[in-house]
């Protein structure tokens, strides 16, 4: 097996150049940031000119594909049309802003939390999210297709009235999004087992699971994150490689099973200290047999 395509989720100050310095002080073959604010206002750092620039560069230092995240307050299930409309209207243009890394070779997926009913039901929330997204897509026909970056929804770990607690909402979701090939799923390890799933006691079944719902090759980018509280908790909170309920030995099955080592890996850790992350990724690729 080739090595991981790992690293870890990465501030944008500096813009492009500051991220790719700070991939290579932490040993990172692929990585992940915040396309715009936490509270969706656009970033300034990030300036669309030097996209391009930025995927030929990746592109050079063979690079593992990016995992953009979108921000937090995107909500395509919400209640309000004004927030769904929102969350569309950011999509796309945070789609447009990545698209010249893609063009150039490199690449590059956009993470989103699918989103939260806020008391509509589940159904309801799950058929607003393929509706926006098929909005998304819909508006980004002038994109070549070269430039087309897919859509990750990310497994939740079902707190509150999220969207995309199991595998079969995922799926749901995606079964009502008519260009197929724009969406994939991003699986997070902690929020996985936080869902319910038994990745410890069954990780097999777990993953018959997900080929028998989302389909395996459907799954695009993981997110790295031990977990603070146990299977099915229901609380999303990531603790650090080894020292959450997870452990070594669910790590050391992860990037030994050819049909995840081969995605890229997202660290979403703390940072206790700075040389944390580079830490994590020497510990993951260090469990490769
Ligand atoms: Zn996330």
């Amino acid at each position: 097996m080739t090595g991981l395509f790992i690293g870890s989720h990465l501030s944008t100050s500096g813009g492009w150049s500051g991220l790719l310095e700070r991939s290579h002080d932490e040993g990172g073959t692929a990585f992940a940031f915040f396309p715009r604010s936490p509270y969706g206002k656009r970033s300034k750092s990030l300036a669309p000119e030097g996209a391009g620039e930025f995927g030929l560069r990746l592109r050079e230092e063979s690079y593992g594909p990016i995992v953009v995240h979108a921000p937090y307050v995107y909500n395509l299930a919400g209640k309000d049309p004004a927030k769904r409309a929102f969350a569309i209207a950011a999509l796309e243009e945070d789609l447009r802003l990545l698209a010249p890394i893609r063009e150039a070779g490199q690449e590059t997926y956009l993470n989103i939390h699918p989103g939260s009913h806020v008391g509509q039901g589940a159904d309801t929330g799950l058929r607003l999210i393929s509706e926006g997204l098929n909005r998304v897509f819909d508006t980004l026909g002038d994109v070549p297709d070269a430039g087309r970056v897919p859509i990750l929804l990310e497994t939740m770990a079902g707190k509150g009235t999220e969207c995309g607690r199991d595998f079969g909402e995922l799926a749901a979701i995606i079964d009502g999004v008519d260009d197929k090939s724009q969406v994939g799923v991003t699986f997070d390890t902690c929020h996985v087992f936080d869902a319910g799933y038994d990745l410890l006691g069954d990780y097999e079944g777990v993953m018959r699971e997900l080929d028998g719902t989302v389909g395996l090759d459907l799954v695009r980018a993981i997110h790295v994150n031990d977990s603070l509280f146990g299977l099915g908790s229901h609380k999303d909170r990531h603790a650090n490689i080894g020292e959450g309920e997870l452990g070594i030995p669910f790590f050391t099955t992860l990037v030994n099973d050819p049909r995840m080592a081969r995605l890229p890996m997202i660290l979403e850790t703390k940072e206790p200290t700075a040389t944390t992350h580079r830490d994590e990724i020497t510990l993951l690729r260090g469990l490769t047999r």
